[in-house]
């Protein structure tokens, strides 16, 4: 099923909506409806003027679509100073808990990395100053409140973004703070277990006070996690070069062979995919779920250059590990051809990878040395 649909194209930026985006609409939107007069005393607007229900409801909702419209320029503002680095934004998504800028790296240069997480928060900011001076302006009380409260909003958006936590900008923050002094995983692992306090002590305000903060804390915690273990693994992975832990004999499979026996050749192996070859040249990738896809009676019609994956990503054996990481986690493959000259000299898998990095940490961990 299709979970996002794109709105449109910012400066060559893909903007994806997530189906989630309107449940959290229609949430947003009904709960501010349903409690206008409280808020409305919250944040020191005169609510008489406004009228209940369809009045209330209008308000509601155009404050939930104005609060994602926020996140968006929250975003677009991370994704223009990226692309002034010159880094690739492959897409901005907006979702249940806000939006994600997609960026083909993240620099690792500290003070660029500041310029690039701080932007956000300091955009949401100017948002929520402008749009609160907006509301001392004009006279209608429902605009009045449209405006305070999208403001204060946005001001909540700045401290919530300057939470030093990943997947926050502030997590990014502290990293790169950090980085200034010591080595980027040392520093990313400093700023993970910040991040990782920071969602206990969320977790237990929110067990008292607010069950939604538990949810948030639950995130937080897997954000830091996920961040400190993918840097880890880039920076010990770098050190490895791609022949030093491929699979030399490589089975193959030739273009012209049927279906039914490929699944054969998968039952009797425990590999997961074949490259399909011929005169020494790759044309593609079969994989067991190629085969799975197909009716019992097109396996023994079918032929495996009808099913192969053609669109390869090949790797060198030069090539540092490091860099076929990155490729496995952005694009979700499993397997990578190693290629030189033309030629099929290995293959590189999910599993080859892990059981190095497995491997190099232990023998840190032997020789005593932090990485
Ligand atoms: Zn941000």
């Amino acid at each position: 099923m299709k979970t996002s649909i794109k709105i449109g194209t910012i400066r060559g930026i893909p903007i994806k909506l997530h189906l989630t985006l309107l449940i959290a609409i229609g949430i947003i939107g009904w709960s501010v409806s349903s409690n206008v007069y409280e808020i409305a005393e919250l944040i020191g607007v005169d609510s008489t003027g406004i009228a209940p229900g369809l009045e209330s409801y209008l308000l509601g909702f155009a404050i939930a679509i104005g609060l994602f419209i926020s996140v968006l320029i929250h975003e677009l503002a991370h994704s223009f100073v990226g692309l002034k680095m010159g880094i690739k934004i492959r897409e901005i998504s907006l979702w249940l808990f806000g939006g994600v800028s997609n960026m083909e790296e993240i620099p690792r240069e500290p003070n660029s990395e500041i310029k690039l997480s701080v932007v956000g928060p300091l955009t949401s900011l100017a948002i929520g100053i402008v749009s609160y001076a907006i509301g001392v302006f004009v006279s209608a009380p429902v605009l009045i409140f449209f405006f305070a409260y999208l403001g204060f909003i946005n001001v909540f958006l700045f401290g919530f973004n300057m939470i030093p936590a990943f997947p926050m900008d502030g997590g990014r923050i502290l990293r790169a703070v950090f980085a200034k002094k010591v080595s980027y995983a040392k520093a990313t692992k400093r700023a993970a277990d910040i991040g990782k306090v920071v969602a206990v002590l969320f977790a237990i305000i929110g067990l008292f006070y607010n069950i939604f903060l538990l949810l948030i804390a639950f995130f937080v915690y897997i954000g830091a996690s996920q961040e400190s273990q993918s840097v880890m693994m880039r920076e010990t992975l770098e050190k490895v070069k791609v022949e030093d832990i491929m699979t030399r004999r490589v089975k193959t499979l030739s273009p012209d062979e049927r279906a039914s026996v490929v699944l054969n050749r998968f039952l009797k192996t425990h590999h997961h995919g074949f490259p399909v070859v011929k005169n020494g040249r790759v044309l593609g990738i079969v994989t067991l779920e190629d085969i799975k896809r197909l009716d019992d009676k097109d396996m023994e019609v079918v032929k495996v250059s009808e099913i192969m994956e053609r669109d390869l990503i090949c790797f060198e054996p030069e090539d540092d590990v490091s860099k076929v990481w990155n490729a496995m986690v952005k694009n979700d493959v499993g397997r990578f051809p190693v290629i030189s000259d033309g030629e099929l000299k290995g293959i590189l898998t999910r599993s080859d990878l892990i059981r190095t990095y497995e491997a190099m940490q232990e023998l840190d961990k032997f020789r005593g040395e932090e990485i």
